[in-house]
């Protein structure tokens, strides 16, 4: 295997088992409690006005974090056209002008890394930990795309012909990319798809989800900072609503889109009823993720890795794993062993350097996880189930790490997006069967393996067409152009973020032969 990627380094973060580095943090972060937020539509660089409602923390359930104007149908449609009048500039700016505002905008995001840490944690429930890794993500993003525009669009290349004719092949913005983006990475995956758009010489509407619009609109105004033309980057904040007449909208380029699978069609759906240009769809969405622990694999590295890989942002990633296949003669120590675990982590504040588990997003997202665990406790397949925290955070929206027996892996026929892990029995000899049920699943996003035995991460590699692979380690936390990130089938149509074809995506190719 060849190694890709060139000399870039990825953004630092903080060692909090490092004292001086953890207080000096939590003192920074500390300044901005009590801070209030806005977010309002953003066209040609100018707020605009309208009704404003309160936006809740999910960590109590009554902290106001700040106010958001959500976008009306028509302050949609204008920045529709606003980003139309603004995409030929800002198509023909260098790639270099493009790119230098990605690592500007880098370097603006890790100078106000508490403040994002405040606010992930106040709006969207982020622990610190959590926090500090979307922070680092986010300029990575900006950073390696930046890299990554430098190396493959700008003049194009010549390509051999035949003598009296030049060939030249380039890359440039498709038009107007509708972003829609999601709550569980509301810096990270935002900012990611917002600036991969941008580099590529789009104009970019940016939908960020209604849960979290302030984050969003604070990353915006850093990118306006650093030098992208409110003429080119426009913010509409609102709900699914506003989402359907972006998309529906006659005149976009294309949509990228994560979240969920269910929203994915709605939206591929919506494109191709319309008439005119057939309009691609960048989707990035679920997955019921599965590991297989064998019995030669190591005890004590599943735990750590189990309890990661399910229970971390309180289970509200797309590669957190939902399905844990554990041979049958290691089951009922493994399921201990991750039980106890799971029971040491600390839910509550998730400005504290100490809290495990922050709440889950919203009321709704509660309720769902609730009656699920509600339904496995009244068919006695609750195994272990930890405690929310009370006091101040009893209006808060909290599910704790809970744990669930499966007889078998079918029983388990959707995404189910929080801190719940379901845990099947297999043997040896049905190692193919278990791949069979995986594939079966018709998600493609992660997997974990932990086993000693090669031909056996050799068979789950070459048979199963999951994104991401992740073999004897935890399954989250991809890094920007070290682990490209996304998947296949139900999870999503590629490419994959941080990755090397990621940009390509969002171009128009053009070829260009000239007689000479
Ligand atoms: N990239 C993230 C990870 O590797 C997950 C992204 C998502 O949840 O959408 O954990």
């Amino acid at each position: 295997l060849a190694l890709y990627g060139e000399a870039r380094a990825n953004s630092r973060g903080i060692e909090f088992g490092h004292a001086a580095e953890r207080e000096a943090c939590l003192a920074k972060v500390e300044v901005h409690r009590g801070v209030t937020y806005e977010a309002a539509p953003v066209v040609d660089g100018s707020g605009l006005a309208g009704a404003a409602r309160d936006v809740v923390s999910p960590v109590d359930g009554r902290t106001v974090v700040g106010t958001v104007i959500e976008a009306s149908a028509e302050q949609a449609i204008a920045a529709v056209a606003a980003a139309r009048r603004g995409f030929p500039a800002w198509d023909a700016s260098p790639v270099e002008t493009r790119a230098a505002a990605l690592d500007r905008a880098a370097d603006l995001i890790e100078e106000n890394r508490e403040r994002f840490l405040a606010l992930l944690a106040d709006e969207a429930g982020k622990t610190l930990a959590d926090g500090v890794a979307e922070v680092r993500e986010a300029a990575d993003f900006c950073r390696y795309y930046a890299a990554e525009a430098r190396r493959t669009l700008g003049a194009g290349r010549v390509l051999t012909g035949p003598t009296g004719e030049e060939n030249r092949y380039r890359h440039r913005g498709r038009g107007v990319i509708v972003t829609i983006s999601p709550w569980n990475f509301p810096l990270a995956i935002f900012i990611g798809q917002t600036v991969a758009a941008l580099v590529a010489g789009n104009a970019v509407v940016a939908k960020p989800a209604e849960q979290t619009p302030l984050t969003a609109a604070l990353a915006v105004k850093l990118l306006h900072e650093a030098g992208v033309p409110g003429t080119a980057l426009h913010l509409v904040p609102g709900d699914g609503r506003i989402g359907a007449v972006l998309t529906g909208h006659p005149a976009i380029d294309g949509v990228a889109f994560t979240g969920s699978t269910e929203v994915a069609r709605i939206i591929n759906r919506t494109l191709a009823a319309k008439d005119g240009p057939i309009v691609p769809l960048i989707a990035e969405t679920g997955g019921i993720n599965a590991m297989i622990v064998d019995a030669t694999a190591l005890p004590e590295q599943v735990t750590d890795d189990v309890v990661m890989s399910a229970f971390r942002s309180a289970g509200q990633r797309c590669s957190a794993l939902r399905l844990l296949f554990v041979q049958e003669d290691v089951a009922d120590r493994m399921v201990e062993m991750i039980a106890g675990a799971a029971r040491e982590l600390r839910l509550g504040d998730p400005r504290r350097a100490e809290t495990d588990v922050g709440p889950v997003i919203d009321r709704d997202a509660a309720a769902g996880l609730k009656a699920h665990i509600g339904a496995m406790a009244a068919d006695k397949r609750v195994v272990f189930e930890g405690r929310a925290p009370g006091g101040r955070f009893s209006d808060g929206h909290w599910v704790a790490p809970t744990i669930v027996r499966l007889d078998r892996a079918e029983d388990l026929t959707r995404e189910v997006f929080g801190p719940v892990l379901h845990v099947v029995r297999y043997k040896a000899a049905d190692l193919d069967a278990v791949l069979d049920r995986v594939a079966a699943t018709g998600y493609g996003l992660t997997l974990g393996v932990h086993t000693r035995i090669d031909a056996t991460i050799a068979k789950v590699c070459a048979r199963l067409p999951v994104g991401n692979i992740y073999i004897n380690r935890n399954m989250i936390g991809a890094v920007v152009g070290v682990q490209p990130f996304g998947g296949s089938g139900l999870s999503g149509t590629g490419p994959k973020a941080g990755g090397p074809d990621y940009l390509a995506r969002f171009c128009l190719e053009q070829t260009i032969s000239t007689n000479t």
